[in-house]
């Protein structure tokens, strides 16, 4: 090398090595103190963090294997059209998904639209008329309400007569065993089990405590079908609900086994009969999973579902550092800073407006879309109180994606969830934070 050329390069890898994170957040807007803040809370989380790393190195390593052993070919990534007969793309991926699950079969199609979609799916194609529908851990989903017939819809499975009975949770957030006996009848065909505490305070389910509440139940009945919404659960631990007695687990693909990278979709893994019911449901009798062009959209699920063990580790890490910011803070937060995690949801309470409502500006100025727009709280059709949301998604409405939302009454709580990557994760935690010191949310403890 010349001399001067040399020179050069020492002075460009000096400046390279130097760079500092501190002084890039502060050109994005987050001041010393509360980047020394976050790093004091990290510094904390370096074996949890671990913990999490290895959950992922496992879980990556079961998705490697699941592709392997069911010999995914490039072929595989070509799409079909029309009827999408013979699609050997849809049906390996299917293939792959079932041996993550340990199931027999597995339904994973673009045109499940969503979440709701697959649950409704999965209830309505494996309940009849007549029949019962029994959750066991309390008020499901709040999107599942008009799926059910809690609330009146047109379409619903009460309209069908199906029927459903409810057994919430006791105060500690422990199963109510006697009550679910007394509530378990010969009607009863199908016990649906949320594993996210979704938008409630109640705990959300360990896979292990999902495996004795589904014991339990088939000491009673054992031919009835135990079905879990997995929605936000994948890849947190090592096992799914399907590896614990569940016949069916159901989700969605904008959320964690879609890697940030499916722009659409829905799963339901299980029993070979319950998978086949619901396809007869989504396509018709007859056809079944045969029919369903997967157009172009494979490479996308099969590439999310590849690195969602480290996606949802991202976001995990998040909800971990999330929670022990504000709790240090003096916030109630739920999950806490130190309990384990069976979902990536985590929420703050502020107790006034001003926090939670500058806490969603900072994720959206995070985000890598969008952020020049300011969030404000509007009238959401279905709420009693005005929602604030916030999200600069790749995919619109995904909640793999780093988001915030909440409803504008008391306690003003902020749920928070994804991030598909640590780092981005991080800094949207460090710009809400910085967000409700500027707004007078949150004093700093220095
Ligand atoms: C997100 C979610 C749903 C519904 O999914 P959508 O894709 O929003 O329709 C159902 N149950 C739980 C627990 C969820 O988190």
């Amino acid at each position: 090398m010349e001399k001067k050329e040399e020179t050069a390069y020492r002075k460009k890898q000096t400046a390279e090595t130097e760079a500092s994170i501190t002084d890039f957040y502060r050109t994005m807007g987050i001041s010393e103190p509360v980047c020394a803040f976050g790093e004091s809370v990290l510094a904390s989380l370096e074996e949890r963090f671990k913990g999490i790393d290895e959950t992922a190195e496992y879980n990556q390593m079961k998705v490697l294997k699941a592709m392997q052993d069911n010999r995914v070919s490039e072929a595989c990534l070509l799409g079909t059209t029309g009827y999408g007969y013979n699609d050997l793309g849809r049906d390996t991926l299917e293939a792959v998904y079932a041996s993550v699950f340990h199931t027999e079969d597995a339904l994973v199609r673009p045109q499940i639209t969503c979440g709701t979609h697959a649950l409704a799916l999965a209830l309505m194609s494996n309940l009849r008329p007549g029949d019962e529908l029994l959750s066991p851990v309390g008020k499901p989903y709040d999107t599942l309400e008009e799926v059910i017939g809690i609330r009146e819809s047109r379409g619903s499975l009460k309209e069908y007569g199906v029927s459903y009975r409810q057994v919430d949770l006791l105060p500690d957030g422990g199963f109510d065993y006697e009550g679910i006996r007394a509530a378990l009848n010969e009607k009863t065909k199908l016990v649906t089990i949320q594993r996210s505490k979704g938008y409630q305070t109640r705990p959300t389910l360990s896979v292990a405590s999902i495996g004795e509440l589904i014991a339990f139940i088939r000491g009673i009945r054992p031919d009835v079908i135990c079905m879990v919404d997995n929605c936000y659960g994948e890849f947190v631990e090592r096992i799914e609900p399907t590896d614990v007695g569940a016949d069916m687990c159901v989700g969605s693909l904008i959320k964690n086994p879609g890697g940030g990278l499916a722009p659409i979709g829905g799963y339901i893994a299980g029993k070979k009969e319950c998978v086949e019911n619901a396809a007869r449901r989504l396509t018709s009798p007859g056809l079944g999973k045969e029919v369903g062009a997967s157009l172009g959209i494979l490479p996308q699920f099969y590439q999310g579902f590849f690195l969602a063990p480290i996606v949802t580790a991202g976001a995990l890490k998040g909800a971990i550092f999330a929670a022990n910011l504000f709790e240090r803070l003096g916030f109630p937060v739920v999950p806490n800073g130190t309990e384990s995690r069976h979902d990536i949801i985590q929420a703050v309470t502020f107790r006034d407006p001003k926090g939670l409502i500058a806490f969603c500006e900072g994720i959206q100025a995070a985000a890598p879309v969008d952020s020049f727009v300011v969030p404000e709280p509007w009238d959401m059709p279905g709420y009693d109180s005005q929602v604030i949301m916030a999200a600069g998604a790749f995919v619109s409405g995904s909640s793999i994606e780093l988001s915030a939302d909440g409803p504008l009454k008391p306690p003003y709580a902020v749920y928070f969830q994804g991030g598909l990557t640590w780092p981005h994760a991080k800094f949207g935690i460090l710009k809400a934070l910085q967000r409700c010191v500027d707004a007078g949310a949150v004093r700093l403890q220095r």
